[in-house]
């Protein structure tokens, strides 16, 4: 049988940031995807903002690691020439009742280290987006947009340039955990049923990786996860944008409510909204959803016209939450958690994985070196 010292299943924007670190630590890194190109899962199919960190619990891992990861994500991408653009955004209160939330809203980012964001009035907001229907709005000057395909193809070429390497059409099929003396433990059964032995594996497969997790023979089943989908549909906005800054309303339950976002290209499409459905290949959007955009963007755009909204595209968010439950954090199980030695599965990393996906990688290999412990 084949041995490698670490393999990574998923080529998504996570899954590459994590064989990219462990390259760079000299492991001997395999990426596994059952794909025929990187990057065409969850990684494609969002809407490529850079997040500020301010939504999320306190010393939340979605809070810590996305604001870390931001830090190192403009690092990056300053360093290497990938398209990003630190353009700001605006959490804007349509209603008079929405203005106590955005104070709520800055308490809650300085908790989590954004103390940038500013308070607006109405007539301040205007100023910077005169496009714009208010009562007041929050200025996060943090937020920005990145080429996410871009940042990907770096992310390969380093881990390629310290010889790492990328399978594709490689789906992995199950995977037998072992402990004891043996060097490389770990058996990978690929759906072509030939095998390989590892030392340190990741599960990095997105949507897939709870269902992953499960085929793990070895695993305890108290780490085991459901998957639970939620679609995200866009419609792209025909003609120029009238904003250039991201405009979000005050955030709803399951997502940030349907917001305006703008690729590098100066392109705006609204979105995504929530859709939970039961297969995690359910990417069609229906025309027909467009209708409640268009009363949604209304209430900060007043001036979208008639007809402007064409239906684009959707991604699906990876939950471990159901729609009634509270929303999940990001779990990076380890060996503390699991007991089992080398083995890292990442799960429920949903938004922002994008932003934080740096400092996910840097927090595999924090939980792969720490001792594992019985689950
Ligand atoms: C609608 C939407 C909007 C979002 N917007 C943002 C945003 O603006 N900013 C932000 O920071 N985050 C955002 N996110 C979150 C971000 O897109 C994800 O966190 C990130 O893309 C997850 O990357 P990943 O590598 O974990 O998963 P994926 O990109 O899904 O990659 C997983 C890979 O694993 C492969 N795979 C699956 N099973 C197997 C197997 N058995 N064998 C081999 N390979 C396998 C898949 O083919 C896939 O390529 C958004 C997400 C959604 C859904």
């Amino acid at each position: 049988m084949d041995t490698v010292d670490a393999v990574v299943i998923g080529a998504g924007v996570v899954g590459l940031a994590v064989a990219r670190g462990l390259a760079l630590a000299g492991q001997e890194v395999l990426l596994l995807e059952a794909e025929n190109a990187f990057g065409t899962g969850t990684s494609s199919r969002n809407s490529e903002v850079i997040h500020a960190g301010i939504y999320y619990p306190a010393g939340s891992l979605k809070a810590q690691l996305c604001v870390q990861g931001k830090k190192r994500l403009y690092a990056y991408c300053e360093e290497r020439g990938v398209g990003y653009r630190r353009c700001g955004k605006l959490i804007v209160a349509t209603s008079p009742e929405q203005v106590a939330q955005l104070t709520q809203i800055q308490a809650k980012a300085h908790a989590n280290g954004v103390d940038d964001l500013v308070l607006l009035s109405q007539a301040q907001a205007v100023a910077m987006e005169p496009a714009l229907q208010c009562e007041a709005a929050l200025h996060s000057p943090s937020t920005g947009i990145v080429d996410s395909h871009a940042l990907m193809l770096s992310y390969l070429g380093d881990m390629e340039n310290a010889d790492g390497l990328l399978a594709l059409n490689a789906p992995v099929q199950a995977v037998h955990l072992r402990q004891g003396p043996d060097s490389h433990p770990h058996v990978i059964v690929m759906q072509d049923g030939t095998e390989l032995a590892c030392q340190t594996l990741v599960n990095s497969a997105g949507l897939s990786a709870p269902n992953l997790a499960h085929s793990m023979t070895g695993l305890p089943a108290s780490c085991l996860y459901t998957a639970y989908y939620a679609k995200g549909n866009y419609f792209t906005l025909a003609g120029r944008s009238p904003f250039g800054r991201l405009i979000y309303p005050v955030p709803e339950s399951a997502g940030l409510g349907v917001h305006l976002t703008l690729d590098l290209g100066g392109q705006a499409k609204f979105g995504p909204d929530v859709q939970w459905v039961a297969s995690k290949d359910d990417l069609q959007v229906d025309p027909a959803r467009g209708n409640a955009f268009y009363a949604e963007v209304r209430k900060y755009w007043p001036a979208l016209p008639d007809g402007a909204l064409q239906a684009g595209y959707a991604g699906i968010r990876p939950k471990i939450s159901g729609p009634q439950e509270v929303a999940a954090d990001f779990v990076i199980q380890g060996p503390s958690t699991h007991g089992v030695p080398g083995l890292v599965n990442l799960l429920g990393i949903e938004s922002p994985g994008l932003t934080s996906s740096l400092a996910i990688a840097q927090g595999v290999q924090t939980a792969l070196a720490q001792a594992a412990c019985i689950a």
